[in-house]
């Protein structure tokens, strides 16, 4: 742990302040000598903010962390089937900034930021700028939901919704809290595991206050992510009435073992949140390297369901574009 690294900075400092140069990340790290694996895309940057640098392991070049983020020369080579938009999303927004995919609820990409950028990540072609939603679109999106009563629960997503401003992200809430058809507002944020302090004192109060149901559903793939200082902000924002679920994606080399995926959901579960979905991998160009074969993620699969109480085995599930709901993968088919 680099210790000195650790801060109570703001938030929004710290994603400032976030590390963009693979040499300070390798020099922080102890680890110039893998310069040579790695390569510096002018598309979707290194971007890691040191909190979550933090929480490597210095000279580890198989850090789980670390592999997340850094650029690595595989990336590179295009493989059959991976592909830039692997779910269709450019073909499902009604109006800018809108998913309706699933019946009851929709989905808002209200930014493209986000504070990290995961190597894996299934939006990383993801054309953001034609997608946000236009000051014009916002009335929109209100009328889309008004005029679909099926609608009970929408989904505040991106690139990451805690990476705007309180004040952005509350007129969000204030819009959508006043149809009274909503019951629920669902964040889904990897901010939590990367920068803590953004759980502030006046977020956890507004959501609080919230006369819907709020559910965070955080992104973390590994029992690292959660230190005891991370824990603690997740601890609080469940005080604060929010309901913590966690979704994570299978990943070659970073969370694909038994012991890994156990000491996950152990640690999630300390800290007040609950395994909900584990993802194999969206086939998106350039991170062929992370995935394993449907077979291999389905004897992972056994193995958690003989070890784990049921509330702590997330649903193995994958994405696939025009599909009303995330598809259970069949345990059975390959036994
Ligand atoms: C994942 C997702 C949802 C939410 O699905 P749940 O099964 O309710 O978690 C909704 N809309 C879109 C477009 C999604 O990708
Ligand atoms: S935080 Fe989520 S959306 Fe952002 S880069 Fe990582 S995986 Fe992609």
């Amino acid at each position: 742990m680099i210790n000195h690294l650790i801060t109570q900075k703001n938030w929004q400092t710290q994603l400032s302040e976030a590390i963009s140069s693979v040499d300070e990340l390798l020099g922080l790290l102890d680890l110039e000598a893998l310069k040579t694996q790695i390569y510096t895309p002018t598309h979707f940057k290194l971007r890691v903010p040191r909190a979550f640098v933090a929480k490597m392991a210095v000279g580890d070049a198989n850090d789980p962390l670390l592999k997340q983020v850094l650029p690595d020369q595989q990336e590179q080579i295009a493989v059959t089937g991976y592909i830039a938009d692997p779910l269709a999303e450019n073909q499902q927004n009604p109006i800018k900034g809108l998913l309706h995919k699933y019946q009851s609820r929709v989905l808002l990409t209200v930014t493209g930021a986000c504070a990290i950028h995961c190597r894996y990540c299934f939006r990383q072609h993801f054309d953001y700028n034609a997608n946000l939603p236009t000051a014009a679109a916002h009335s929109a999106i209100t009328t889309y939901i008004t005029e679909h009563s099926e609608i009970n629960e929408v989904i505040l997503s991106g690139g990451d919704p805690l990476s705007v401003s309180n004040r952005r992200l509350f007129a969000w809430l204030d819009k959508l809290e006043a149809l009274p058809q909503l019951t629920t507002i669902r964040l889904h944020t990897r901010l939590p595991l990367v920068i803590p302090e953004r759980l502030d004192g006046e977020l956890l109060e507004r959501l609080n206050q919230s006369r819907c149901r709020i559910v965070m559903v955080i992104h973390c793939n590994h029992a690292n992510e959660i230190d005891t200082h991370t824990a603690q902000y997740l601890q609080r924002t469940r005080a604060a009435g929010v309901t913590l679920l966690n979704q994570a994606v299978l990943l070659a080399g970073i969370n694909d073992t038994l012991e890994a995926q156990t000491a996950l959901s152990q640690r999630l579960f300390d800290a007040g949140v609950l395994p909900y979905y584990l993802h194999v991998l969206d086939k998106v160009a350039g991170a062929a390297h992370f995935d394993h074969e449907e077979r291999f993620a389905i004897d992972l699969y056994w193995s958690l369901l003989a070890l784990l109480p049921g509330y702590l085995v997330p649903k193995l599930v994958r994405e696939l574009p025009n599909k009303p709901f995330k598809v259970p993968i069949d345990i059975y088919s390959k036994r």
